[in-house]
């Protein structure tokens, strides 16, 4: 009988532990799209208008930030 319960409860930890696993690459949207912007092209923060290289900022929204504080005062 208990055996039955354990093999839910671990049914139950795989299917939980899978769908918290796949959260986190949900907000990973980090410098996947490129247009026409070269890796080390500079662009205007949106928030405080710092210059800073395409492949060390954040995309947002189609907003390129200078950094997750920029990124969170815009958001
Ligand atoms: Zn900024």
């Amino acid at each position: 009988m208990i055996l039955k319960v354990l093999l839910v409860i671990g049914v139950i930890g795989i299917v939980y532990f899978m769908f918290i696993k796949k959260k986190p690459s949900v907000t990973q949207k980090t410098t996947n799209k490129k247009d026409d912007i070269k890796a080390n092209d500079m662009i205007e923060c949106s928030t405080c208008g710092v210059y800073t290289e395409v492949n060390e900022s954040i995309l947002s929204n189609a907003k390129y930030y200078c950094s997750q504080e920029c990124l969170d005062k815009a958001s």
